[in-house]
């Protein structure tokens, strides 16, 4: 690791120790739990109090605001990346460490992911390590509209939820070189779009990019039965809202969640 990229992870713990004194760090607080299904381990977060994010996503719909363009508020501002992209701490983090990469341009959340975006993320990555994500729309599980990749430390990838038996959901996964340049991680972002034939714009979809691999899987439904899903879930850790949530989760069983909020293969 770089001094420079030393730099970044420090920066977000200063900004996360700020925002939580001044209040712009929202923390959603949750209770963990783990559901087995067929072998495979799930994570579940359950929300314990009120649910902010989707309060103040309720909130920004009336008034317009986009939160993911200047001004940033001060202690959620972790980073300039490079021209066009920038840093945020997500303000209701069920994590701590979660940071988001946002374009200075009011993109659309359902598009093409550039050269400049993997640029952005690869900076970032090599500073903190983590699993990155895209929900590719607001059915692939994205709350809001401005274009933005995610990075958290790293959860419960099952990457055996790829294999076709256990899964059952069409996906395309790509094995990384190490380290992934930006150019190789958007070769095989583009690769695996290809193969999965979904156009970014047109078609919902998550990305998922561990350490080894970046995986696409198409997207049909936002949620089955009242359980959300984004692209988190397909790495194995659900967060849903309350008890009566987790117990429709356990009875449907996460696998069947997956496959029918997924395109079938
Ligand atoms: P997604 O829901 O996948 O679109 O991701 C957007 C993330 O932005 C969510 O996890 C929210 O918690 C977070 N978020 C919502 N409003 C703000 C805000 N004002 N500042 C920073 N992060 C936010």
């Amino acid at each position: 690791m770089s001094r420079e990229d030393d730099w970044l992870w420090e920066r977000v713990r200063t900004q996360l120790r700020r925002a939580r004194v001044s209040g712009d760090l929202q923390p959603t607080a949750t209770a963990a739990h783990e559901i087995d299904d067929g072998g495979v381990r799930f994570h579940v977060r359950v929300i314990a109090g009120p649910d902010r994010k989707w309060s103040s996503r309720r909130e920004q719909e009336k008034t317009g605001e986009d939160p993911f363009l200047p001004p940033y508020s001060d202690d959620l501002f972790v980073a300039d990346l490079s021209d066009t992209h920038v840093a945020l701490l997500n303000k209701f983090p069920v994590l701590d460490e979660h940071l988001l990469i946002v374009t200075r341009a009011d993109e659309p959340q359902q598009s093409w992911l550039t050269p400049a975006d993997f640029a952005a993320l690869s900076g970032c990555r090599r500073g903190m390590g983590g699993f990155a994500f895209y929900n590719g729309g607001s059915t692939a599980g994205s709350s809001q509209p401005h274009k933005h990749l995610q990075l958290v430390p790293m959860p419960v990838t099952t990457a055996s939820l790829f294999d076709p038996e256990v899964g059952g959901f069409a996906c395309a996964v790509e094995p990384l070189p190490h380290p992934a340049s930006p150019e190789a991680l958007h070769t095989a972002y583009r690769e695996a779009m290809d193969r999965v034939q979904v156009d970014a714009e047109r078609d919902p979809h998550n990305v998922l990019i561990d350490a080894d691999r970046l995986v696409v899987v198409p997207r049909v439904r936002h949620s089955i039965d009242g359980v959300f899903l984004n692209a988190m879930g397909y790495a194995g850790s659900f967060l849903v809202r309350n008890a009566e949530q987790l117990e429709r989760l356990r009875e449907i069983g996460p696998r069947r969640i997956l496959r029918e909020a997924g395109r079938p293969r």
